[in-house]
């Protein structure tokens, strides 16, 4: 083993495998979760324009003027927080490299980064790079949907914790997190002098007509809290890599800091494109929330029709799925298991978390597939009927 031991944990990811037995049985690939249509035509053609017209080079460190424009102006419009494009809007390559370069930049080796369990993969790899350790505070079962472990919240955010990292809408569990929960996670940070980094790279996709809320509008937050989105998701293109983050300068400067030394920069062609994108297509960004809404529905009910116990999903590409009524108790097997069986992908929500006792049953579904797709996945699940 040569991989340093910090990282050696984050060797292999269950996606990639899960993929992998994907393709190896023809499967119906329902894990990893990126959309199979395309984006909106005028950003592509925008993006096809950019390289015809000699967009190849690198671009500013920060970000081309015109992209950090219309992310600042997106967030003035949409949340009503005015970021000034030029030292408080980083473009960086996609949101992972975001949330590198900010824990990297803003967090000391041995100081502490708290989580939300279950948690993104990143988040965990990007505080291990930091030479920092993670402590979890744990969503709990609410009904069909999940809260955030309150009491939990309160001991685990102390002094000696240095960021939290918060993801609303949440992956893996299509949370969105209520205000009071955002409004607790505010004054815990605020009373102990925290930063946070808030992952909101599903802010589009919010269902049933609730309007997206963010933990940097409320009361002192401003001050202490790093924004960080995508492109990927929000105009299905996670292989374009343009994500943002934006925040105080200060913050951002130290994000900048560690982010030149990453990427440096990346992804010129595509700037230009969702910069035109954020200006123009937000109605079709508006469609294709509501066409998710609807595939949401149709993943569900057939989840529920062959007897899985089905979570509440109010944002995301996601639903989680409790197989225990169909006899299986361990996620985990059952997702090596699919591929082969049924020819269905799907991943373990134990691959999210440090603390297994309470997640090591469920099963992550992504739902932004072709209607296609998802019938005849479903149409597969069906043998697993009892
Ligand atoms: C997909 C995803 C990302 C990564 O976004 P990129 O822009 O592709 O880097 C970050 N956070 C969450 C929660 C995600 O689901």
């Amino acid at each position: 083993m040569t991989t340093v031991a910090r990282l050696a944990p984050f060797a292999t990811t269950i996606f990639a495998e899960m993929s992998q037995l994907a393709v190896e049985h023809d499967a119906i690939n329902l894990g990893q979760g990126f959309p199979d249509t395309d984006g909106p035509q005028s950003m592509l053609d925008a993006a096809r324009a950019a390289i015809a017209d000699g967009q190849n080079q690198y671009p500013p460190g920060p970000g081309i003027p015109a992209l950090r424009q219309a992310v600042a102006d997106h967030q003035s419009r949409r949340l009503g927080i005015d970021y000034d494009p030029d030292t408080e809007v980083l473009i960086t390559v996609g949101a992972t490299e975001a949330i590198a370069a900010a824990v990297v930049g803003l967090v000391e080796p041995g100081h502490e980064v708290v989580l939300i369990e279950p948690f993104y993969d990143a988040y965990a790899a990007a505080t291990a790079m930091a030479g920092a350790f993670r402590s979890t505070v744990p969503l709990v079962a609410d009904g069909d949907g999940f809260v955030l472990d309150r009491d939990a919240l309160a001991t685990t955010i102390t002094d000696s914790t240095a960021m939290v990292i918060v993801n609303s809408p949440h992956n893996p569990t299509g949370t969105v997190l209520s205000d009071d929960d955002l409004a607790a996670i505010a004054d815990a940070c605020i009373r102990h002098d925290v930063i946070v980094l808030s992952d909101e790279v599903y802010e589009h996709l919010v269902f049933d007509g609730r309007p997206h809320a963010t933990i940097a509008a409320l009361p002192g937050m401003a001050e202490r809290t790093l924004r960080v989105s995508s492109a990927a998701k929000t105009f299905n293109v996670t292989g374009w890599k343009v994500g943002w983050i934006s925040g105080p300068a200060r913050l951002i400067a130290a994000a900048r800091t560690a982010k030149q030394f990453m990427s440096y920069v990346g992804s010129g062609p595509f700037q230009p494109a969702i910069a035109h994108a954020l200006d123009h297509e937000m109605e079709w960004v508006d469609a294709s929330c509501a066409a998710l809404e609807r595939k949401r529905d149709l993943l569900s009910g057939a989840l529920r029709e062959v007897g899985f116990d089905v979570h509440r999903t109010e944002g995301t590409f996601f639903v989680c799925a409790d197989p225990r009524p169909l006899g299986y108790t361990d996620g985990e097997q059952l997702c090596r298991d699919l591929p082969a069986r049924i020819g269905v992908a799907a991943v373990p929500v134990s691959a999210f978390v440090d603390r297994r006792d309470n997640w090591s049953h469920l099963v992550r579904f992504a739902f932004a597939k072709r209607d296609e797709v998802l019938v005849e996945g479903a149409e597969r699940l069906r043998a697993l009927r009892r």
